[in-house]
């Protein structure tokens, strides 16, 4: 196969073409750990790490001591950081206020925000992809929560949650964690994507969400499974081999609304899915990204929240840089049956 398809959101085209499936695929494999001898996410290491904003822990474990199973910190070297200048809200900089200069061409705003991270398991060699499933839902418990908070921040445009898994994903420690970004202004992803759904919306009165939902579970061809209100699929215009996402099936724009009861379901299969991959390439690296409504009011009708597992299989080079454009060499539709097949569900 030699096609050019675009994203029907986006508006952005991919090459697909299956002949260059012939080159070495899946060149990486995170590699088993090697002995260490300091971590600052295990347990026993807590005063490493900022003090715990959230946790989930035995039955009497003090705070920022051993005896958890889930910790969320302020990152250590944050991005952006809420205490510079100072906590007070009135301080932050939104687009706009006192704090976002322009200067003729450039403008910049003061690198406000909150970056946290998910120190998702006290062991040191845990994955996502073999977590004890209550375990997993407690990490997405967790994030619901601190978006929930953090949305409260009326300086705070959207948040950016992430998990890169092995080094060649961008991951710094081997520690299995993942992060949350609260920007002052809309991620570039994030308003491309409001973008094309609004636009859908005028033209069409609908979420262009909900419609590609409905359209992958009439043909199947690249929908993975659909169980208890969540789809996994792989997107028509896949950019990458065995990129996946996966969406609630009732429409709802913000991932912090969802019920107890759909996280734990995403859970399950976020790490079905994950296990699945591992099985199918040893332990590929990989990275996940929550699309969310931004928080400020608006996008309820239009967007839908969804999370895209993107396994790194290849960097991207000189043609992918050039031309934004990237060549997949498998089709959705193969990497679908094969996932299916790795679930169970054929
Ligand atoms: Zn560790
Ligand atoms: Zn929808
Ligand atoms: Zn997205």
């Amino acid at each position: 196969m030699r096609e050019l398809r675009k994203d029907p959101v986006l508006n952005r085209w991919v090459i697909i073409s299956s002949e260059r499936a012939a080159r070495p695929m899946n060149p990486f494999s995170v590699a088993p750990e090697k002995p260490y001898t300091y971590c600052p996410f295990c347990e026993g290491q807590e005063a490493a790490t900022p003090p715990e904003l959230y946790a989930v822990r035995r039955p009497g474990a003090q705070p920022n001591g051993p005896g958890w199973t889930l910790r969320v910190v302020p990152n250590k070297f944050p991005a952006l950081s809420a205490t510079s200048p100072a906590l007070a809200t009135d301080s932050l900089a939104a687009p706009g206020s006192e704090n976002s200069q322009s200067d003729g061409l450039y403008q910049r705003i003061d690198g406000v925000g909150y970056h946290e991270v998910f120190i998702e398991t006290p062991e040191h060699s845990q994955r996502l992809s073999s977590m004890d499933k209550t375990r997993a839902a407690d990490l997405y418990h967790a994030l619901k929560a601190r978006l929930q908070v953090i949305k409260k921040d009326p300086a705070m445009a959207c948040a950016q949650y992430f998990k890169n898994h092995g080094r060649e994903s961008g991951a710094s420690l081997a520690h299995s964690h993942s992060q949350l970004i609260a920007m002052p202004v809309v991620s570039r992803t994030l308003g491309e994507e409001l973008a094309g759904a609004a636009n859908h919306r005028i033209k069409t009165g609908g979420c262009v969400y909900c419609r590609i939902l409905r359209m992958e579970g009439d043909s199947g061809e690249r929908l993975i499974t659909a169980r208890e209100g969540l789809a996994a699929l792989a997107p028509y215009a896949s950019r990458f081999p065995y990129e996946t996402m996966i969406m609630p099936m009732r429409h709802s724009s913000g991932f912090e609304d969802s019920s107890p009861e759909l996280i734990e379901a995403f859970s399950s299969l976020l790490v079905d899915l994950l296990a699945a991959l591992a099985d199918m390439f040893d332990n590929p690296p990989y990275n996940l990204v929550l699309h969310t409504a931004p928080f400020a009011p608006g996008h309820e009708e239009a967007y839908h929240w969804h999370m895209e597992i993107i396994p790194v299989m290849a960097r991207a080079a000189g043609f992918e840089w050039g031309s934004g454009f990237h060549i997949n060499s498998v089709p959705p539709e193969i990497a679908a049956a094969r996932l299916r097949k790795a679930m169970g569900n054929e």
